[in-house]
Parts: structure tokens; sequence; C-alpha cells
């Protein structure tokens, strides 16, 4: 642990500096009603002014009238668009990864992962943009051909959380645009700035490759914003990335004017160690998943369930990893822990180490406030033994706070596993074929990712990114998840001289 620093006095400073050196100088508005806070020492960066409700309306208006100029645009040329703006990202990771850091409070290694991520979708995409097929389907009638298209959507909302402030944005923005979409992007209100420093740089793009200006706008402020791009039926497609309790509440607005909703909500994420575990593995795995991000990972690792003759062996050499890490400002180099995004996340925190406790749990380690740069909500991360999954294990608690259950066999595992209303990340540590195979069979994990011998968090862009039941059922990033963005067409063509009808009827 590191002993409590002073406030860090140049955040705000080396805020407005990146922000000038990325194209967004002119972000900060003095009298403006949101205010940036850094995590990292709860310095205010400075004030922007929400968009109002009208604003939001008027933003969407030019963001359509754009799509219906990008929508005629061959695909593979889209592409130019989302190639320019990685290289942006390229020649910028550096400034928008510490931008990141001093937003989100993440460790500098993170801050630059999660840009990295960025320039791996936007690559991911201009290959796509070659690839949006299509089928040719047989038709059961002569002279005939049937084949679908992927035609372009609309205008894609994107609702986005604090925790990966600019790589949820580019898993939506990279593949809409090459899909033919345009994007208005409606960040969290904790962390503005690095929202606009993207803009800044969507914007440079769409100038460099002569694509429309309003292809990719960005909208700040709090829910009330949110909603308006969820009311409009000017976007069929809205993306939103965030808890459960905000899924609940937009999924059946835009149900109610049946727009398309693609929810990526929260998680409680589980690994099972098996008795044939590595379990040098598994602690890595395992510490990395539960501690990285400070827990704030939708991915994050939240429940252990280890079998009871490899238990306190697990146990004891986690709680030996928990005592190395270092805990404090993100910006430094040492730093594996950083803050919590704020004063809320660290009463929760506390409050849920007490329940588990009250609970019969027994705290193995961690599970108080830490050191850290003054100002900021620093915590120790916690294991807490747990007699059972009590009510407080199956909630998703957004930090460093880890649960250890106990099984005697697989089956039984696997049920403590499902038994909980998320089902976002999922994994198992074992080197026996048969539990590994059971485990990502359709008997096995209920979670949209499962993984065999490598932690819940850190997933690589070429999968889709997504998970079941109060995750929401959306998938992002890769694989087919571009499909989301598009529509679909089929046509039957004839070119016979007859007009036979399907299933042989018979009509005149
Ligand atoms: P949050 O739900 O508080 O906010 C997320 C976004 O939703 C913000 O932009 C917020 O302004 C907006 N919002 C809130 N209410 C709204 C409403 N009624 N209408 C429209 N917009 C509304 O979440 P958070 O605290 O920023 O992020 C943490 C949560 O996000 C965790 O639960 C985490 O698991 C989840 N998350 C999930 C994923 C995923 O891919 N599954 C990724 C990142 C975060």
């Amino acid at each position: 642990m590191t002993t409590p620093t002073e406030p860090l006095a140049d955040l705000p400073t080396r805020a407005r500096q990146i922000l000038a050196e990325l194209g967004a100088a002119d972000a900060f508005a003095p009298d403006g009603d949101l205010v940036a806070v850094s995590p990292v020492d709860g310095s205010e960066l400075g004030r922007l002014r929400a968009h109002t409700p009208d604003d939001v309306t008027a933003t969407i208006g030019r963001a359509h009238t754009a799509f219906e100029e990008w929508r005629s645009v061959p695909a593979p040329v889209r592409g130019h668009l989302v190639r320019e703006l990685g290289e942006l990202l390229r020649e910028h990771k550096e400034l928008l990864g510490e931008l990141v850091s001093i937003e989100a409070g993440k460790i500098r290694s993170e801050g630059l992962g999660e840009v990295q991520e960025m320039i791996d979708i936007c690559e991911f995409a201009v290959g796509l943009s070659r690839q949006l097929h299509g089928l040719t389907i047989a038709s059961e009638r002569p002279g005939h051909r049937m084949m679908e298209q992927w035609h372009p959507l609309g205008v894609v909302g994107v609702i986005s959380a604090f925790n990966f402030p600019v790589a949820v944005w580019s898993w939506n923005a990279a593949l809409a645009l090459v899909a033919g979409d345009a994007v208005v992007w409606k960040p969290s209100e904790k962390t503005l700035l690095t929202a606009l420093a993207c803009q800044a740089l969507a914007a440079e793009a769409c100038r460099r490759v002569g694509a429309p200006q309003e292809l990719s706008q960005v909208v700040v402020g709090g829910s009330a914003v949110g909603e308006v791009l969820v009311d409009d039926p000017r976007v069929p497609l809205v993306s939103a990335t965030g808890s459960t309790r905000m899924g609940k509440l937009v999924a059946p607005r835009v149900a109610a004017r049946l727009g398309r909703c693609l929810l990526e909500l929260g998680g409680n994420n589980a690994a099972i160690v098996a008795p044939s575990a590595d379990l040098d593995l598994a602690v890595r795995g395992i510490v990395f998943a539960a501690v990285g991000t400070a827990g704030q990972r939708c991915t994050s690792l939240r429940r252990v369930i280890v079998h009871e003759s490899v238990h306190d062996d697990l146990v004891a050499r986690l709680s030996k990893a928990y005592g190395t890490l270092s805990i404090g400002s993100p910006l430094e180099p040492s730093t594996l822990v950083g803050p919590l995004v704020d004063a809320a996340a660290a009463e929760a925190f506390l409050g849920a180490v007490e329940q588990a406790q009250a609970d019969g749990g027994r705290l193995v380690t961690g599970g108080t406030r830490a050191d850290g740069v003054s100002g900021g909500q620093y915590v120790v991360p916690a294991i807490v033994d747990m007699p059972a999954q009590t009510d407080i294990v199956k909630q998703e608690t957004f930090a460093p706070l880890l649960y250890v259950l106990t099984y005697r066999d697989l089956d039984e595992a696997i049920a403590l596993h499902n038994d909980v209303a998320q089902g976002l990340s999922s994994a198992i540590f074992t080197l026996d074929v048969r539990e590994a195979e059971t485990f990502t069979s359709a008997t096995g994990s209920d979670c949209g990712i499962a993984n065999v011998n490598i932690g819940t968090s850190g997933a690589e862009i070429g999968g889709a990114f997504g998970g079941e039941k109060e995750t929401g059922g959306g998938r992002e990033s890769g694989s087919d998840a571009w499909k989301a963005y598009m529509r679909r067409t089929t046509n039957t063509i004839n070119y016979s001289t007859e007009l036979p009808l399907a299933q042989g009827v018979e009509f005149g």
C-alpha cells in the first residue's frame, strides 16, 4: 500500500492540455451545469453545459440527414472513414489513454489498453466493410433465385457507462459507421472529457475523408438526455451499456415504439476452481479479474466457487497475492489498484463487506478504506469466504470484492454458478477435459462468455461480447455482432416467364 499523497494539483491543467492537443480545446463552459471530476483526487477538471432535450432532438435530425447521404456510399469506401479514425487513435494513443486514467481512474496500462481496444475494433471494422455478406438461397420455384442483403439501419443511439468511457463507443461506432449508420453518443456524465476527445478525433476523421460531419455526434447530460434518444423513432437502434437498473428503464420505452435495443448490462461473474486446477495459473487469473480496474469492469470476477479439497490452499494463495497489491494513484507506474469512481461506490463496497459478514461470511483480507491520493476514494480489495450464496452475493457490487463459495461436485458448482440473475462472463480452472467441456456445453455456464483456464475479464474484440438474463442479451464487437447495426432484406428474383406460387398454391 502507498502512503497518502497530496491531491495532484496539475490534473485539471493536464486534462486541458490533452483536450487541446486532441482538438477539443473548446469543450468547457465556465458556467456549465455538468462537472467533470477526476476520481484520482476528486479534483474538478472543468465544467460543461448539458444539452437540452431540444438540442438532442435537433442533433438526431442532423444525424439522420447525414445517414441519408452515408447509406449510399459503398461499404468499402465507408471503411476508409473508420481506417482514418483508427490511424488517429493510434497516433494519439498515449494522450487519450492518459485522459482515460485521469477521468476514469484506470491505471496507465489499462487506460492505454482501452485505446488499443479502440484501434483493434477499427481494424476489424475496416476488414468487415468488405464482408457485409448476405446469403444466396435456393428457391423452390424454377427460374427463381433468392438472396438476402444487409442495408444500413439509420441513426444508432449509443448510451455508455463510466467504466469503459471510450472503448464501448468505439465498439458501436466502428461497426455502425461501416454499416452505413450515423451515431449519436450519450456518454456517462462521469466521463465527459474522454467523450469529447473521441468526438474531436471522429470529426477530424470525417474531415480527412470527406464524410458528412454530422455522422458522429456527442450529446452530454444525465438520464434526461439519454431518454430523448430512447424515445425518438428516428433512432432505430439504441445500444445501451450500464446497470441493469438502467436497462430495465430503457428497454420498455424502446419496445413501446417497437425500436431495437442492444443491452450490455451488469454482470455477477464467477470462476469455478476444480480439484485438478493449475493453482498458480488460477491465482493469477483470479487476481487480475477481481481487482483489475479496481473491480469496476462489467466482467470483473465477483465469485470464486472452489472445490472443498483445494479451498484452503487457494484462499491462502489469494490472500498472499492480495497482500502484495499496490494501491494508489493510477498515474503512478507501480500502481495496480486505482480509485473507485466516487464516494457512493466506496460506500457500496464497505456496505457489502459488512452485509456479507452479517450473513456469516469470514473476511479473509481487505474490506477497508485505503490510503491513496487525498480526495480520491481508495479501498483495499476484499475477499470474503461465504457459507452460502446469500442475497448480497447475488448482487453486483461494482468494486473489488470477491466472494468465495465451496462445492463438492461439479453439478453443485454449476448450479451455484448459474443461480444469479446476471449472465455475462464465467470461467472454469481445470485440467480435466470432461469438466471443461461440460462447463462450456449447453448444460454448463449460462453466460454469454464462458472461458477455460483464463479469468472472466479482458475479452478480445474478435468475439461477440455480451451476456444473457439480466445482462440484457446484447452482443457487440466481433463475430457477427455487426448484423445488429443493419437491416436485412430478403429478395426473390424471378427470371422466368412463369409466375409459380410458393407451396404449390394455385390461384386462378
Ligand atoms: P449507469 O446505469 O448508472 O449509467 C450508464 C449510462 O446510462 C449513463 O450514460 C447514464 O446517464 C445512462 N442512463 C441512466 N439512466 C438512464 C435512463 N433512464 N435513460 C437513458 N439513459 C440512462 O451505469 P454506470 O454506473 O455508468 O456503469 C456501471 C454499470 O455498467 C455496471 O452495472 C456494469 O456492469 C455495467 N456495464 C456493463 C457492460 C457490459 O458490456 N455488459 C460494460 C460496462 C459497464
